[in-house]
């Protein structure tokens, strides 16, 4: 079997002398991980197109028991991620989400796109990084089958109110007046429309807002617990990336 796809590395392990074991965030097949052989000497014409958080056109082969690359040509590579601790982090982040989320053996273009997104508002400096975590942990909510349902009130149907309350289980809006008390997050009405925002818009147009120093705060907080409330995991990148940026509490 034979595979000729765009995607990004997003995981990257020795093996062997050698080789290594790349994870690639593919457009049609999903995760894959493959062996990139011989990369570890600098003269492989492999190195540059296997390189961590490197956009390549891969062609790769099924072997036996495992995927190998054939041949990796470098689309575009985000070395100024790959310059700053804190941006890297995240990116640990994105990936160890995107690993738990994408699927394998099926296209996966929308996943593909938020991280392309994400690395080059990151890369150029275009967004607040916090803001660039939040929008990319509701649309790869989105994506991964967890959508909020954002449109009004479950109960009433009320669209706004002082503060909505989000259900970080069933994803479902309350009014103050129905909200039920319990593993819901108080959302104002300028974080309630940052998340609407993100919700109805493609990537290409979700990371086109700004907020004031406080909603941005809690819109970013918010993003973070319902994405692990919904996938109900802890990601030890997410610790670490925390811990560079002084936010770690856990
Ligand atoms: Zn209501």
């Amino acid at each position: 079997m034979h595979i000729a796809t765009d995607g990004i590395v997003i995981k990257e392990r020795p093996i062997g002398e050698k080789d290594k074991v790349i994870t690639i965030l593919t457009r049609t097949e999903g995760i894959i991980e493959a062996i990139a052989r011989g990369v570890r000497n600098t003269k492989s014409r492999l190195l540059s197109g296997v390189s961590l958080f490197t956009y390549s056109d891969f062609s790769i082969y099924k072997g036996k028991t495992n995927f190998i690359i054939d041949s990796a040509e470098e689309k575009t590579s985000f070395y100024g991620v790959s310059a700053a601790l804190e941006k890297t982090a995240l990116c640990f982040y994105f990936s160890s989400v995107c690993i738990s989320l994408s699927p394998s053996g099926e296209e996966s273009e929308a996943f593909l796109r938020l991280f392309l997104n994400s690395l080059y508002l990151l890369e150029k400096d275009l967004k607040d990084i916090s803001l660039v975590k939040a929008v990319f942990e509701l649309k790869v909510a989105e994506y991964g089958g967890f959508s909020p349902s954002l449109t009004a009130c479950s109960v009433c149907g009320v669209y706004e109110d002082n503060k909505m309350f989000l259900n970080l289980r069933s994803g479902e809006l309350f009014c103050d007046s129905h909200k039920r008390g319990m593993g819901e997050i108080p959302l104002s009405k300028k974080v309630l429309t940052a998340f609407r925002f993100v919700y109805f818009n493609e990537i290409e147009r979700a990371f086109g807002f700004q907020l004031d120093s406080l909603s941005l705060r809690q819109f970013s907080s918010a993003a973070e617990m319902y994405l692990l409330a919904q996938t109900n995991e802890k990601f030890k990148t997410l610790d670490f990336f925390k811990s560079i940026t002084g936010k770690y509490d856990g």
